[in-house]
Parts: structure tokens; sequence; C-alpha cells
């Protein structure tokens, strides 16, 4: 049973979730712009920046979808729910910000045989009217522990786009200073290929997560340590990772309370879920509490 501070620090959570997922949907008019100001001023670098939001708002798109589905009851035939599906649209998602990266390096190498000078006072305008969104629209922290159970394929936060931004600023100016025709295809290029890294990375995560692995921004060892270093327990060991919807992480795991300890086995476990939540952002923990001499073979820390 959860207490009265994790159902704060969780409410807390999802509220911010609520208002992150609000503020996403403009992403939408911003993608549209900054495709529009790309035809106008010719610049492949504002497709490079438009790539990166339109990404966001396809995966919210399709996180929607999954969402209302996953929120289907679990059954006796579905004992998990719809979970995987979330995973299905990420991968989906990440193959197509992928293409489309790859799509605008493959035009950017084409495009530097033959300079093109694009507008380079659409690009100032444009990028210092997003920069100053950003700040006063993205710039929220989120909280740790949401922060925590993000996994890979998360969208990158506020600060991580404004260095997307910021080179294609310096771009447009270089290009009204310099006059320079290849340096936004450069920009272009180097912000796609890190679009692209970022995509891989995703689908790695995407296909990790559906072979049930601990999702790459939670170290297992460190949650194993703390959960042996509360007072009273032994051992710990099958201990199993799982994806729920919204990107939730689910533990089970067998703990060994030392023998003098096993009165206060209930107050040990909830100690550990206080420590799940807090310090790794996992909700769901299903922990079986046993004596020193309840296993007779020899276990495994993960699995089985
Ligand atoms: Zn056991």
């Amino acid at each position: 049973m959860k207490s009265d501070k994790q159902i704060e620090v969780l409410a807390g959570v999802a509220s911010c979730q609520r208002q992150a997922r609000r503020n996403k949907w403009l992403y939408l008019p911003i993608a549209l712009a900054l495709s529009v100001g790309s035809l106008f001023s010719g610049s492949l670098a504002l497709i490079a920046i438009a790539l990166l939001y339109a990404s966001d708002v396809v995966e919210l798109l399709l996180s929607s979808v999954a969402t209302r589905l996953t929120q289907r009851q679990e059954e006796d035939r579905v004992v998990l729910g719809y979970g995987r599906l979330e995973i299905a649209t990420e991968l989906a998602g990440c193959v197509a910000v992928a293409l489309l990266s790859a799509s605008v390096i493959y035009h950017g190498v084409m495009r530097l045989n033959s300079p093109h000078l694009a507008q380079g006072w659409i690009i100032v305008v444009l990028v210092s009217v997003l920069i100053g969104i950003e700040l006063l629209v993205f710039s929220k922290p989120a909280p740790t522990s949401w922060r925590r159970r993000k996994i890979g394929t998360s969208p990158p936060l506020w600060s991580d786009r404004l260095a997307f931004l910021l080179p294609v600023l310096a771009g447009g100016v270089a290009i009204l200073l310099l006059g320079s025709g290849r340096t936004d295809t450069i920009i272009a290029v180097l912000l796609s290929g890190a679009l692209l890294w970022f995509a891989l990375r995703g689908i790695g995560e995407a296909l990790r997560s559906s072979l049930l692995g601990a999702p790459s921004n939670l170290d297992a060892a460190d949650v194993v340590q703390q959960i042996i270093s509360v007072e009273g327990v032994q051992d710990i060991h099958h201990l199993h990772f799982w994806r729920l919807p919204e990107q939730r992480l689910a533990i089970d795991a067998h703990v060994v309370v030392t023998v003098p300890n096993w009165p206060k086995a209930e107050a040990i476990r909830d100690h550990i879920e206080a420590i799940l939540i807090h310090k790794f952002g996992v909700e769901h923990s299903t922990l079986e509490m046993e004596t020193p001499d309840r296993e007779l073979d020899s276990c495994h820390v993960y699995g089985t």
C-alpha cells in the first residue's frame, strides 16, 4: 500500500505529464510554420528542425491512440494489458524519423555540390521567435522521478531543443553577414545526423523493451544495491523488469530478510517500495519477502 507522500509524488508527476502533453500540441503549428518558412527561404536547416518538432507531434498522436487502446481493461487472456502496442507505435515513430532525417542528409549532401543561398532573415526571425516560445512555454523543469522513468525514446527536453535551434540561428546570421551558401546546408546535415542518431537509439530501446529488457536509463545494478542496503535485507533474486503502458516500469523480485528482522518484513517492504518510487520512479512493484532457508536451489539475481 502506498503512503500519502508517495501518492502525492505520483499525482504531481501525472499532473506535469498532462501539462506537457497539452503544451506539445503547440508543436504542430510550429512544425507547419517552419515548413512554410523553409519553402520561402530555401533553408534546409529549417526543414531539419521542423522534423524535430514534427517527430514530437507524431509521437504524441501515436501515443494518444496507443494510450486509448491500452486503457482497455486487462482480462484473463490479456493479463498484462495492451502495453506492448505502445512499444510498437514508438518503434513506428522512430523508423519514420530515421527515414526522414536520412532523406534530409541525402538532399543536403547533394546540395553541397551546388551551393544555394537561403534567405537568412527569414531563418533569423523564425528561429528567434521559436527560442522565445521555448523559453516562455516549455522551460518548466520536469520532476526528477518523471525524468528518471522516461526511456530513451522520449523526445528531447526543451534545453536539448535549444541546442538544435541555436546553430540554425547562428547559420542565419552567418548567411546575412557573410553570404555563405553552404552554411545552412552543413548545419542541416549535422542536425539531421543528430536526429538520425536519436531515432536509431529509440529503435534499439523499443526493441529492447519488447524483449523485456531493463530500460537503458535504469541502472539495474544500482536497484539491486539500493535494495540490499536496506537494513534487514540479506539478499535479492528473481529480479524482473516489466514495461507497463505510458512508459511506466514494474519490478518484481524475491527479497530475503534476515531471521532476526523477519517480524519487520512488512516495514522493510514499505521501505523498499518507497526507494523504488523516489529514486527510480518505479510505481509498480511486487516483492515476495522470504526467509533465508526458503530457497533450496541457487538463485540468480536477475531472471529465474
Ligand atoms: Zn526466492
